[in-house]
């Protein structure tokens, strides 16, 4: 070869490995493209296949990043600080914002109360919003719950008022409709194949590449180092809520965690110590995983009859994993536990 033919050559090799770099198209639809982000106060993992998973990637971030903007209770600038803030007036609110609200206050009412936004000042009272954790006064507590009460927001289109000394929190909820939206974006990029993680919450859009279910694992409450068992899934969401993810030791030595009982104003101690929800919608599970962790017990069969599409894992605190037959043959168990299928009569 010549040397001026040589340096064309060399120079169209250099734009082409140029053009590699710059054009993040991923050919092969077998390998992941993933993205870390942390935001929500949690460690997320989205993966996505496909040629439009970068850009779909992207654009998921930017969604997380601004539905946390809008939902934070702890971001001056959020819809829901403005709603704590608002002395009793109404606040114009963003779709998502509204939408939340909507589907929290629906969900109040099919679980009669066990998800309940307005706990958050009792949330507060036990330091769960600033790490700066105590055992609160009883007689503060009642005081509290007086404010709490999710019949009192007043949802209106996009507009919403609560009574002055209530505060709302979308916690229960606001990662659970996450997932829901990135979905969405993965989907208007014609992603066919996807998995994101928020924070242990897991939903998968389609099957993975090869066309087998997703094998998502969920931890041992007990030891939540470990995996307790494995669902395989497709196009749906695993959510689980469990007395482990937040909590700190009184100096009784007892343990106290994230999840409170709108009954009492104390971390709910209804028999559960996780409840997994799977089901095609990512905020529902999310809403029925912490309701259906208040109301425990005694209470979960009712709740569960309304929601004959999802599917249920219950751990008790005498160590009994309880799931719903529609996961029957999708379910692998590999704890020590028992597990058996819950009989709904
Ligand atoms: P999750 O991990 O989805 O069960 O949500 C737990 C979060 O929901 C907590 O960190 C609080 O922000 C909020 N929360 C706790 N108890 C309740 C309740 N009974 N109703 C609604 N939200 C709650
Ligand atoms: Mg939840």
């Amino acid at each position: 070869m010549s040397l001026r033919k040589n340096l064309v050559f060399t120079v169209i090799a250099a734009v082409s490995i140029l053009c590699g770099c710059a054009d993040k198209t991923n050919n092969d639809k077998n390998i992941a493209v993933t993205r870390d982000v942390f935001a929500m106060d949690t460690y997320m993992n989205l993966k996505a296949y496909g040629k439009n998973a970068e850009p779909a990637l992207e654009e998921a971030e930017k969604r997380i990043h601004e539905l946390e903007n809008e939902l934070s209770a702890t971001s001056e600038q959020s819809d829901i600080w403005k709603i704590n803030h608002s002395s009793g007036e109404e606040t114009a609110v963003s779709r998502d914002t509204a939408a939340l609200i909507d589907k929290a206050l629906e969900i109040g009412n099919s679980t009669h109360g066990a998800l309940d936004i307005t706990i958050f000042p009792v949330l507060k009272e036990w330091g769960f919003t600033t790490e700066k954790y105590h055992i609160p006064d009883e007689n503060k507590l009642k005081s509290l719950l007086e404010n709490v009460d999710y019949r009192q927001i007043k949802l209106n289109d996009k507009t919403v008022s609560i009574p002055e000394k209530s505060e709302i929190d979308l916690g229960a909820l606001a990662k659970g409709y996450t997932g829901d939206e990135i979905m969405e974006v993965f989907k208007s990029h014609s992603i066919d194949s996807a998995i994101v993680s928020l924070g242990g919450n897991v939903q998968a859009l389609g099957s993975k590449p090869d066309g087998t279910n997703w094998k998502v694992a969920v931890r041992d409450p007990f030891s939540p180092e470990n995996d307790m068992c494995v669902v395989e899934i497709s196009d749906k969401a695993v959510i689980t809520s469990g007395n482990y993810e937040r909590f700190f030791t009184g100096d009784d030595g007892k343990r106290y965690w994230h999840i409170i009982d709108p009954a009492d104003g104390y971390p709910a101690d209804n028999g559960f110590v996780s409840v997994t929800v799977i089901g095609e919608n990512g905020l529902n599970c999310d809403c029925l995983s912490t309701a259906l962790f208040v109301a425990g017990i005694d209470g979960y069969k009712d709740i569960m009859m309304d929601y004959p599409n999802y599917d249920f894992i219950f751990v008790t605190d005498d160590e009994k994993i309880l799931y719903t037959g529609g996961i029957k043959d999708k379910f692998q168990n590999i704890s020590s536990m028992s597990a058996e299928v819950i009989d709904i009569d």
